[in-house]
């Protein structure tokens, strides 16, 4: 019997069939029975069986299908008591992706991120005082006087409090010494009223916060370019866009790249709004994750701070998306879904009818493009606050200014070090890569260490005494000998890293304080640690890898040493010169923050160079111009589309054979050109074989369209991998 002859008559609208997506990888949504008494809509969250199992899903929008027999459909088993995923944050997952080419279900995931918040949270369990007793142990005593203001405190916050065991605070409550209240769950980023501005703006600062006030109220898509020098107040011109959607009674959402997101940003944030925002990345915890996940979908939590993965929580009414550091690498994701979060942003806000503001210092190519033509609007913030001036730029070229022998400070800069460290304040040597050196050989017979399963060599950290990968993690303890000649004391470290930077600068100026800032010395609340150090003037000078190019604001430092500024030219990236350019920019925007002036000395064998003739000249526009022109005539990105395909396997000639196929299966047209199969640039890596092409098409033609049918006509054997890249940025 079909159970269409079961629904009551007096619901004839009633869908008694939908479609529901489950996070999991599937190109599709599958068709359910919806059983006598429940009602579902789309965008409802519903628990359904799959397979064997039972998952999570969302009722998408399609219409299901009602000539499949009934005895064929499962039933949705449960439906969820929360708000449903607006019908805008649905035809965003679809348009992702599509967009990406990944399965529909895996860009559902990314928005069901905390599936264990779809029930609504236990009521924990408070205590208050109860009955005083005549007398008390000194540990009880403490339990009492801790809850003197009769604010209720969960049996954790006590015990780490007092520092009582949790059956002191059982035995208390069975003597009725205190009594338990329910507390209701934690909602983060929760907020009232919010406050106007505590500083007076200039008028340009002014006139970008009214432009982005207008443009959240509107409630209508744009795309706004906030474009400014470092410390030219974009932060607190875009706190304003976010104080006007919360006017508005909406939601709001700060996209930081995940290392930016410093408990200084946060501070900021709390002094401006008056209240904590609701955090979002991968190290907040499973409790706090399911809280805002649920106070972001019930509309509680009105603004988020987050990492690109923030993009995607199901927010009931957003009104605005800031993108901070918009030209940053790290918004792409590199596995699972390829996304691009700024990019992605612009689609959200599109689809959801809201602005979204894209800010940075040094704007990538793609939004500048978009911004001169008209597409995107464009504020710009010129000059630094209180007329802080920018710091001076000076290229030391390495040919004429040679370090010392087995070292890698030139003279001028060791001069300048001294200097700064006699006059009490701080300086910053710049490196990007961490530990000691990069290569270990052998003096003797030529030996050098390399990773079994990437094409890298191993690098030397000798804080940790190890050799590392730094593409797959592989470790190996640093060996005293020569693994191949046997030789005892042959081995000599090549190049510099962070590590033996610090021994220089130790042997230089044995009394100055040093630190160095790497992401495997520091990690979570460490670096905070390390921060609020250099913050007191504890340390003279930091030795720092990317880690510290961003975000931080240190008013003693003056002097920026970039040790090496060739470092990130070399390799055949499309973008090499840019990220280059940007990294450099951002490290040298460290110095001088405050009253007193600062100085870069960017240490380099190619002066002449544009990236690095740019960089000292602050013509980071003249630069931006020369890179359009040459990515013009190339037709590459952002005037031409690249999508790139990577082949891997563990077998060479599998992963070769179907190399050869897939060249002969290539369809053909004019406007489309497909370069490779070539070894990818690590053409080796977690011990599979990689091999690449590059579709590159111009920018009205669909290269999704194109990879599909390509794709679609070659059968790839399951121990090799075909992984599409849309727009790729990293080309490793
Ligand atoms: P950016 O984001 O462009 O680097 P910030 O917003 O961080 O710039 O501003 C740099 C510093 O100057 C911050 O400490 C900020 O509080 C301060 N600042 C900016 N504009 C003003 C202003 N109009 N009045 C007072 N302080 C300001
Ligand atoms: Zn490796």
């Amino acid at each position: 019997m079909s159970q269409t002859s079961l629904l009551p008559t007096a619901l004839p609208e009633a869908r008694h069939r939908v479609q529901v997506l489950a996070p999991a990888p599937l190109a599709r949504a599958y068709d359910y029975a919806v059983p006598e008494g429940m009602a579902v809509e789309a965008g409802d969250y519903v628990r359904v069986p799959l397979g064997r199992r039972e998952m999570f899903g969302v009722v998408w929008d399609g219409n299901a299908d009602d000539d499949i027999p009934a005895t064929k459909i499962k039933s949705v088993l449960q439906k969820y008591d929360l708000p449903s995923l607006p019908a805008g944050h649905r035809a965003f997952i679809d348009k992702v992706a599509a967009y990406t080419m990944a399965d529909l279900g895996a860009v559902l995931k990314m928005t069901l991120s905390a599936p264990d918040a779809f029930d609504p949270p236990a009521p924990a369990t408070g205590y208050v005082r109860g009955k005083l007793p005549e007398k008390l142990t000194a540990a009880r005593q403490k339990v009492w006087n801790v809850l003197q203001d009769g604010v209720p405190m969960r049996a954790v916050d006590i015990t780490r409090e007092c520092g009582v065991s949790a059956s002191t605070i059982r035995a208390m409550a069975e003597a009725g010494v205190l009594r338990t209240v329910n507390i209701a769950p934690d909602c983060p980023g929760v907020i009232e009223d919010v406050p106007a501005p505590a500083l007076d703006f200039s008028a340009q600062q002014a006139e970008a916060a009214a432009a982005l006030r207008d443009a959240v109220a509107a409630q209508k898509y744009a795309a706004i370019l906030l474009d400014g020098v470092t410390g030219s107040g974009k932060t607190e011109v875009y706190f304003e866009a976010v104080a006007e959607a919360l006017r508005q009674g909406k939601q709001a959402l700060v996209l930081l790249p995940e290392i930016s997101l410093s408990a200084q940003f946060l501070a900021r944030f709390e002094r401006r709004f008056g209240v904590a925002p609701a955090v979002w990345h991968s190290e907040v915890s499973q409790a706090k994750r399911r809280e805002t996940w649920r106070g972001v979908a019930e509309g509680k939590t009105r603004i988020v701070i987050g990492a690109r993965s923030a993009l995607f929580l199901p927010f009931s009414d957003l009104g605005v998306i800031v993108v901070d550091e918009e030209h940053d690498a790290s918004y792409k994701q590199e596995e699972g879904v390829l996304y691009h979060a700024r990019d992605m942003s612009v689609l959200r806000a599109s689809l959801a009818q809201m602005p979204v503001v894209l800010v940075s210092a040094t704007p990538s190519l793609e939004t500048m493009t978009n911004a001169r033509q008209g597409k995107y609007q464009y504020l710009h913030l010129p000059v630094r606050h209180a007329g802080a001036h920018l710091p001076d730029v000076f290229l030391v070229d390495l040919k004429r200014d040679p370090p010392p022998r087995r070292a890698f400070l030139s003279e001028t800069v060791r001069a300048a070090l001294a200097e700064t460290f006699q006059a009490g304040e701080q300086s910053l040597l710049f490196l990007n890569r961490r530990g000691y050196a990069p290569l270990t050989l052998c003096r003797t017979c030529g030996f050098r260490f390399q990773c079994p399963s990437c094409s890298a060599w191993l690098v030397e950290h000798r804080r940790h005494g190890h050799l590392q990968c730094h593409h797959c993690g592989h470790t190996a303890r640093a060996p005293s000998t020569c693994p191949e000649c046997k030789d005892e004391d042959s081995l000599v470290a090549c190049g510099p890293g962070v590590e033996r930077i610090e021994e220089e600068v130790k042997a230089l100026l044995p009394d100055a304080r040093t630190l160095v800032l790497a992401s495997d010395i520091f990690t979570g609340a460490d670096i905070h640690g390390a921060i609020k150090k250099i913050e007191n003037r504890e340390i003279d000078v930091m030795i720092g890898t990317q880690l510290v190019a961003k975000g931080h604001h240190f008013p003693a430092l003056t002097l920026v040493g970039i040790v090496d500024a060739d470092l990130g030219l070399a390799g055949g990236d499309l973008r090499a010169g840019e990220r280059t350019f940007q990294l450099l920019h951002q490290v040298a925007g460290r110095a001088g923050r405050a009253e007193k002036p600062g100085r870069v000395f960017v240490q380099t064998y190619m002066p002449e160079q544009p990236v690095i003739a740019a960089l000292s000249k602050h013509d980071r526009d003249g630069f931006l111009a020369a890179e359009a022109e040459e990515r013009e005539c190339a037709l590459m990105p952002p005037f031409g589309r690249l999508a790139a395909v990577i082949v891997s396997g563990q077998n060479e000639a599998q992963v070769d054979a179907l190399c050869r196929k897939m060249i002969v299966n290539a369809p053909r047209y004019d406007d489309i050109t497909v370069l490779g199969p070539a070894p990818a640039p690590l053409a080796y890596l977690r011990g599979k074989h990689r091999r690449r092409f590059l579709v590159k098409t111009g920018r009205d033609v669909s290269v999704q369209k194109y990879m599909a049918g390509w794709l679609s006509a070659v059968k790839i054997p399951s121990a090799i991998q075909v992984k599409v890249d849309i727009d790729p940025q990293s080309f490793f």
